[in-house]
């Protein structure tokens, strides 16, 4: 047990009620800031107003509750830390590190190599000037390897600028992207340790680049292993995973657990049951190695 103090967070996307991948990275990310001794904040990432829909977040919220979650703090709402996105966004362009671009997702697609995460903007803006009308506003990636220890996946290397390339901060219709405000808000909400879902395991060389040129501290990291559905895509809204129910919170609390590798519990009568039996219980070792999800194998040491 690492020592000084523990935060984590949850940080679902409210595009849908809650389903069992969320719920996984619920339970991983509570168990293991609860066993630290830690914190556990939430924060709704709705940052993206297309993306939202109505009353999803006020659904994930009693959900999370019925089950018998316990949140710190106040929840955060990104759809109300714009001003704070948008001064970390100024930083940079002062700095010179971000510049406009006005391609298509079209253009980009027909000239761009695939990387560890879709297209790899091959640059072509690189040497346009801000304040020209409307345009995504990209990172300037500089050219280094990042290295980090998840601390279930073990080392991951990546060289953002060829595997990733630049990304973008802004859209050109002003929403502020996930990689920028969730770089924000987890220094704002003091998080030391990430425990999220492996399908962002790509995402988490981009956002160690930001802490860097932001002056922001790393937490530590640990991505789950990711829940797949029978054709073997990752489960999420868009795929229509099925909800859980709010109604039920035992089955699906025992299943999230047994996913996560953990002993089978033996007989439990209640929510009640579970917390104390998976407080006492929970061992992160035992989290099964990632299925599914590898960077290009050179960069994978
Ligand atoms: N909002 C993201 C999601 O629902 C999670 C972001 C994170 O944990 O960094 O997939
Ligand atoms: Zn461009």
């Amino acid at each position: 047990m690492p020592a000084g103090p523990y935060r984590g967070r949850f940080a679902p996307t409210p595009s849908g009620p809650l389903h069992f991948g969320s719920l996984v990275a619920a339970l991983g990310s509570y168990l293991e800031a609860r066993s630290h001794g830690g914190e556990w904040l939430l924060r709704i990432e709705d940052v993206d107003p297309p993306r939202v829909v109505a009353g999803a977040a006020d659904a994930i919220l009693r959900t999370l509750e019925a089950f018998g979650f316990e949140w710190d703090g106040p929840v955060v709402h990104q759809s109300r830390r714009l001003a704070a996105y948008r001064d970390a966004l100024e930083h940079l362009i002062r700095e010179g590190w971000v510049y406009p671009c006005t391609c298509s997702r079209k253009q980009i697609t027909a000239a761009a190599r695939r990387g560890v995460d879709g297209p790899v903007y091959p640059g072509h803006c690189r040497a346009r000037r801000l304040g020209h009308g409307p345009a995504a506003l990209r990172l300037r990636v500089p050219a280094a390897r990042i290295v980090f220890d998840d601390a279930l996946q073990g080392r991951v290397a990546c060289d953002v600028a060829a595997e990733c390339g630049d990304f973008v901060l802004q859209r050109a219709d002003g929403v502020y992207t996930y990689q920028l405000a969730v770089v924000v808000d987890d220094a704002a909400q003091g998080i030391t340790h990430v425990v999220r879902g492996a399908d962002l395991l790509a995402s988490t060389p981009r956002q160690i680049i930001l802490q860097g040129l932001l002056g922001l501290p790393t937490p530590r990291y640990l991505h789950l292993p990711v829940v797949l559905d029978a054709r073997g895509d990752k489960l999420s809204k868009q795929t229509l995973a099925q909800p859980i129910d709010p109604r039920t919170p035992l089955p699906a609390l025992i299943a999230a657990w047994s996913f996560l590798g953990q002993r089978p519990p033996g007989r439990l009568d209640s929510v009640q049951e579970f917390w104390s039996m998976a407080r006492a219980g929970w061992i992160a070792s035992r989290i099964p190695p990632l299925r599914g999800f590898r960077f290009a194998s050179p960069h994978n040491t």
